[in-house]
This record gives structure tokens, C-alpha cells and sequence, in this order.
């Protein structure tokens, strides 16, 4: 078997340091960056493997992630976040990867204790169950405080020259990353919504309201700000520039369901997004909201322009009530 590994790779700290670890043994590390409906970990990766000389391969979560979402087996963390059932999905996308490229070994940046909900010792079990990848999941910060794996005992990797870290402090492991010469050290950071307890209403929201809600629904939580109005519309809020294009963009795939864009006719301000009926009430509605979000506007000649049915119309908007009967969903 090859010197072959592949890596679970977020662009932090941690997996940067895995990488590291196995290149120090004579391994060949292939990264591979998973992307989740919620915009985990996208901006570092392309960087961070391009300093470690590794390849990186990325790739989206199918729909069948959002399965995960709806109902984890193994729960939700502090806020909307399954991470047991994820790392599981993400280290079986790992197992197909590694047996694609002829790797003897999946590697992460998990630490023994790091997260109190899906880092400990049953959890990280669980994982590497999951995964398909008992035996073949080194964690290689945390290695010498667990079992053996099958290239160690193969003596394809030196037990040795793993490490014992534990727990949350990053102190040993940016002396380690020194000890490495990694130049830029990654501030920490999830960078998944899913963490967020400010993004937990708009997933509790969706889930119990929309139970059939798909990709794009659940795509649309990255975006704006979120309004539930009475009979189960919605309303979302750019809330600045490239949020009106992402706004514009979800209208434009929305495909067959209900749905309208509305953009200021005659003054600067954000864009709205209808999901539902766009009758008389929530049009005015938007339009309200529209008002209420921008500053550049003289609320008493406020012209909209509405984009629904295949059919575009300009109308009158007013400052009207933007709080009885709405829900913000933060
Ligand atoms: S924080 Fe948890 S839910 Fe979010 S991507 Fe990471 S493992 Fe998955």
C-alpha cells in the first residue's frame, strides 16, 4: 500500500497541521475541502493547501446532507449544528476518495475533547463507524490517546511521531505550526452557520414550517435578512450589494415555486425576495421593508418594481407596519 493519505481539510489550523504531520513521515497528502449548504470552511482552503504543496480536491455535500439537517441520528450540537452525523457523512466522502486514489488513510484535524458535543472519545468513535473507516481514520494531534490505527500498526505511519494533544488550547499547536514554518496561522474559526445560535431561528423556522423544503430553501438561510409572515411567507432583505445579486440570483432558480422579486424603482435601497404568494398584503409588506432598510428614500414616493408570474409591474410602496404579524428570524 502506497504513502497515500487523504485529508479532511477545512483550511484551519488543525488540518493544516495533520497535513503537515503525515508530509514529516514521507506521506503524500491529498486535501480534500468539502463544501455544506452553509458556507463551512470555503475561503481558506485554495491558500492553505497551496503553501503545504498539496493537491486539493473539492467538493458539495449532496441533498442528501439536508437529511442530516432535518433529523440527525446523533443530535444537534449548541445550536443547529448535527457535527456527529456531518463528520460521518464527510469521512464516508472521504472513504470513497481515498480508496479512488489508492490512499491507505483518511486524516483530520480533530482533537481528542476540542468540542464538548462531538470531539470526545464515543463521538469520535461514532465518526470513524460512520464513515465506513474503522481503522483507517487517524487523527494524527490526538493519536498516542487513541487506538492504533492500521497503517501505524502496519508501521506505515510511526506511532511516535504522532502527537497527544487534547482540549481546546491552541497554544501547543501554534508552537507546533512554528516548529513546521507555517507562515500564516489561520485565526480560529468554524466558519459554519450551522454553529451560529443568531442562525438557529431560520432553520428551527424552516424545519418545522416548510418540513419539504429543499436545497434552495435552505440555501436561501445564507442570505439577508428573514422575515415569516402570516400564512407561511417570506420575506428576505439584501443587506448590502452582493446580497441584492444573491437575492436576484435565487429568484432567477427558483423554478416552479411562488415566488417574486421586488427592486426600488426610484430610490437606492435593498431587495426583497418573496417566497410564497405574492398578494396584495405581502407585496406592500416587502415594499414597507424595502423603505425601512434604506435611507435614500422619500418614503411618500416610493415606487417598487414587482417581478412575478413571468410578469414585471411598478407600483406604489409605503412605510407601513413592518412588526405586527411578522416574525424576524435574525
Ligand atoms: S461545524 Fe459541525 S455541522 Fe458545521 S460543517 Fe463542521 S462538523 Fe458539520
Amino acid at each position: 500500500m502506497e504513502r497515500k493519505a487523504v485529508a479532511l481539510f477545512s483550511g484551519g489550523l488543525d488540518s493544516m497541521l495533520a497535513i503537515r504531520i503525515l508530509q514529516e513521515q514521507g506521506f503524500e497528502v491529498e486535501a480534500l475541502n468539502i463544501r455544506t449548504t452553509f458556507d463551512c470552511c470555503r475561503v481558506p482552503a485554495a491558500q492553505a493547501t497551496s503553501d503545504l504543496g498539496v493537491r486539493v480536491t473539492v467538493l458539495s455535500v449532496g441533498d442528501d446532507y439536508l437529511d442530516i439537517l432535518r433529523n440527525p441520528r446523533h443530535g444537534y450540537g449548541k445550536a443547529f449544528n448535527p457535527c456527529v452525523d456531518c463528520r460521518g457523512y464527510m469521512g464516508r466522502m472521504a472513504r470513497q476518495l481515498m480508496e479512488e486514489i489508492g490512499a491507505c488513510v483518511v486524516i483530520t484535524g480533530e482533537l481528542l475533547g476540542q468540542r464538548p458535543n462531538s470531539q470526545k472519545r464515543p463521538q469520535l468513535d461514532i465518526v470513524a463507524r460512520e464513515a465506513g473507516l474503522q481503522g483507517r481514520l487517524l487523527r494524527p494531534l490526538s493519536a498516542k490517546l487513541l487506538p492504533p490505527t492500521i497503517p501505524e500498526t502496519e508501521g506505515l505511519i510511526d506511532r511516535e511521531r504522532l502527537y497527544d494533544f487534547t482540549g481546546r488550547s491552541r497554544k501547543p499547536l501554534i508552537e507546533l505550526a512554528q516548529r513546521f514554518g507555517i507562515a500564516e496561522i489561520p485565526a480560529p474559526s468554524t466558519g459554519c452557520a450551522l454553529t451560529e445560535k443568531t442562525f438557529a431561528p431560520r432553520v428551527r423556522d424552516l424545519l418545522t414550517r416548510h418540513p419539504g423544503a429543499d436545497r434552495w430553501d435552505f440555501e436561501l438561510l445564507n442570505a439577508g435578512r428573514h422575515f415569516r409572515f402570516r400564512g407561511g411567507i417570506k420575506i428576505v432583505v439584501g443587506r448590502n450589494e452582493q446580497e441584492n445579486a444573491t437575492l436576484q440570483g435565487f429568484f432567477r432558480g427558483r423554478g416552479t415555486r411562488d415566488a417574486a422579486l421586488i427592486e426600488p424603482e426610484n430610490f437606492v435601497g435593498p431587495v426583497g425576495l418573496i417566497v410564497g404568494r405574492a398578494d396584495e398584503e405581502s407585496t406592500a409588506l416587502a415594499g414597507a421593508l424595502l423603505i425601512r432598510y434604506t435611507r435614500q428614500c422619500d418614503p411618500s414616493n416610493a415606487v417598487i418594481r414587482v417581478f412575478s408570474d413571468g410578469e414585471e409591474r411598478v407600483c406604489q410602496a409605503w412605510p407601513g407596519d413592518t412588526e405586527a404579524g411578522v416574525e424576524r428570524l435574525c
